[in-house]
């Protein structure tokens, strides 16, 4: 599977790392020949008002959100979640995002960068062993539209969503070691989108 990363700020390379430790290997997406080139996007963690711009600088904006909304398969973690939100909260006046998940996520929720914190986290992939997640000025999501399945919450607060080819987490597993949602990604969601497109 040919996937890419999104690499124009935030922590593209421990993605990389993670995808890698899954037996993908994935590029670098910096130009739009290279967005045309992948069949799955990854949109890393970072700062989403950032990262939304860079996208526009580098006239990749309209192009990832016409690849999501015909039915690419993409994971945001954290600012890359905010980035998939249909709906943002709390956001940056004209912040805009690509969308394609029909839910509300409120920016900073879990509060400031001095609340950032881990938790052991239920994740409903089918194993009992809990997730190690780490929130960093996290979103959380506050509404969930049509076709969202809630894959892991936080005091209530779903934290972890997926619909039928996008996948996305307030917090980063990609900073742990713990591949598990990498290859839930890889392996449950994108694979089983493209199956279906094909
Ligand atoms: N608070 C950041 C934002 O709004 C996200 C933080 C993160 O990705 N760790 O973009």
């Amino acid at each position: 599977m040919k996937v890419g990363v999104l690499a124009l700020q935030g922590d593209v390379r421990e993605h990389f790392s993670a995808l890698i430790a899954c037996g993908v290997y994935p590029t670098t997406i910096r130009r739009r020949a290279e967005l045309d080139a992948v069949e799955a996007l990854v949109i890393p963690g970072g700062e989403s008002t950032t990262i939304s711009q860079l996208a526009k600088s580098f006239d990749l904006f309209q192009p990832i959100r016409d690849r999501i909304s015909h039915g690419m398969p993409v994971y945001g973690s954290c600012a890359g979640m905010i980035l998939l939100a249909d709906h943002i909260l709390d956001a940056k006046a004209d912040q805009e995002s690509f969308g394609g998940l029909d839910i509300t996520v409120r920016r900073n929720a879990f509060g400031r960068q001095v609340d950032s914190f881990e938790s052991d986290i239920a994740f409903a992939d089918g194993t009992p062993t809990p997730v190690r997640a780490v929130f960093i000025r996290a979103p959380w999501i506050e509404k969930i539209g049509s076709g969202i399945e809630i894959l892991a919450e936080v005091d209530a607060h779903p934290v972890a969503v997926r619909s039928k080819s996008i996948l996305a987490t307030s917090f980063h597993p990609e900073l742990t070691g713990d591949h598990r949602i990498h290859r839930y990604f890889i392996e449950e969601v994108a694979r089983g989108a493209l199956q279906q497109v094909q």
